[in-house]
């Protein structure tokens, strides 16, 4: 999946942004497809949905959001807005589980973790930066 392919997909959800890792698309495409079918679930508008920022973070896709509503009836108070928070946020952190485990170049499953900057890596691509192997550690994530 390409960034391209994930914007058409899923640039209809509200702030919709990528983080700039290749290899985590499919996993972002996974996750956006889980949130709108938990938002399908309980009849929750898209548009109540904010993505508020996705990034990498100690080598695994953050995501930060909340919820937006024009009437006071959906509250966060709403036992049905809150199941639909729990299920949203099992999502998320499935795919942030799922990245930390993937490379985030090329999807292969990383088997390295970049030092310093923490970032997962398959043998492949990691062979192919300058501080291979020195800048390695085996990635148990
Ligand atoms: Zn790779």
């Amino acid at each position: 999946m390409t960034y391209e392919e994930l914007e058409l997909k899923h640039g209809d959800i509200s702030a919709f942004e990528s983080a700039e890792n290749p290899g985590w698309f499919p996993i972002e495409g996974k996750m956006f497809g889980g949130i709108k079918s938990v938002l399908a679930k309980y009849t929750i508008p898209l548009t109540s949905f904010i993505l508020a920022q996705e990034k990498e973070k100690f080598g695994e896709l953050r995501t930060y959001w909340d919820w937006s509503f024009d009437d006071e009836s959906s509250s966060t108070e709403n036992p049905v807005i809150n199941s639909a928070k729990h299920e949203i946020d099992a999502v998320i952190d499935e795919a942030a589980r799922e990245s930390a485990n993937t490379c985030w170049k090329c999807g292969q499953p990383a088997t390295l973790q970049s030092r310093g900057w923490i970032l997962p890596f398959c043998q492949t691509c990691a062979e192919q930066q300058n501080d291979y192997p020195s800048g390695f550690i085996t990635n148990f994530m």
